[in-house]
């Protein structure tokens, strides 16, 4: 039985800043170890409850994060960018699940570092009317493969996020939002203890939860956080101007989304 290992970093049992995720600095030196830690206990957990096969896919920033040399040998490491389907890539219908490691909620949310794939870029992104974070877009790419999200972990507001969405899912909540920038946590030691067992309890229930489809043509409306960002996204082909700060398209497939969402993500880089 394969299973996959989506891994961010901030929904990582201590992680409240944001200078935890970005690379150069001491904290983030620790933040990687504590997400390395995270991913060890989720494969640990996976092997337990039936997994042969694990592949991991680091999913956070730079997509150089977890620490190869201390994952555990079980598993097989997907690292570096870009990435056709950048926090997805290596997912395919042959997979029994995904774990969705250290997420965090959508941009607008109440939730801990909560943005949606680029915090400078997108304000909101909505998917045939409702609004998607990550979690949305990324699971309903596993969901067109036929793979069900089976587990989550984060914070309380991308538990809120994600369980109407993903039925069935285990949820491991590591730590409470009080801002954007400040949590309750719990230690690594206990999120550890808490992924591992919920690991174990997603692998062994995966069979009954169901994938999460978004069906095509699937209409994405993307609020910019300024004028000028919406000016550049509106040159793109298939993008349509909806409003100052909007833009819009229809693709025929959440693959599609996720590659335009991304090609955007790297435009913004211009006015940055
Ligand atoms: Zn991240």
């Amino acid at each position: 039985m394969r299973i996959y290992i989506s891994s961010d970093i901030e929904g990582v049992a201590g992680v409240v800043d944001g200078e935890q995720g970005r690379p150069g600095n001491a904290e983030h030196e620790r933040a990687r170890r504590l997400m390395t830690q995270e991913v060890n206990a989720a494969i640990a957990g996976a092997a337990e409850g039936g997994a042969t096969e694990i592949l991991v896919n680091d999913s956070h920033g730079p997509m150089r994060n977890l620490i190869i040399e201390d994952i555990d040998s079980r598993a097989r490491l997907i690292s570096g960018k870009p990435k056709p389907v950048s926090m997805m890539e290596g997912l395919s219908s042959d997979y029994a699940g995904v774990f969705a490691l250290g997420y965090h909620a959508r941009a607008g949310s109440h939730g801990i570092l909560a943005h949606t794939i680029n915090g400078f870029a997108f304000a909101r992104i909505t998917v045939n009317g409702t609004d998607f974070g990550e979690s949305g877009l990324y699971g309903g790419y596993a969901g067109e493969l036929g793979v069900p999200v089976i587990l989550f972990s984060g914070d309380d507001c991308l538990k809120a996020e994600v369980s109407p969405l993903f039925v069935g899912a285990e949820i491991v909540e590591v730590k409470r939002v009080i801002m954007n920038t400040a949590a309750e946590s719990m230690t690594p030691k206990a999120a550890r203890e808490a992924i591992k067992a919920g690991a174990a309890r997603a692998v062994a229930r995966a069979k009954e939860i169901k994938p999460f489809r978004v069906l095509p043509p699937i209409n994405v409306r993307v609020e910019l956080n300024s004028v000028p960002l919406a000016d550049l996204m509106s040159l793109m082909p298939g993008n349509e101007r909806t409003a100052p700060r909007a833009v819009s398209f229809t693709a025929g497939s959440m693959r599609m989304v996720i590659r335009t969402l991304n090609t955007m993500s790297a435009m913004s880089f211009m006015l940055r």
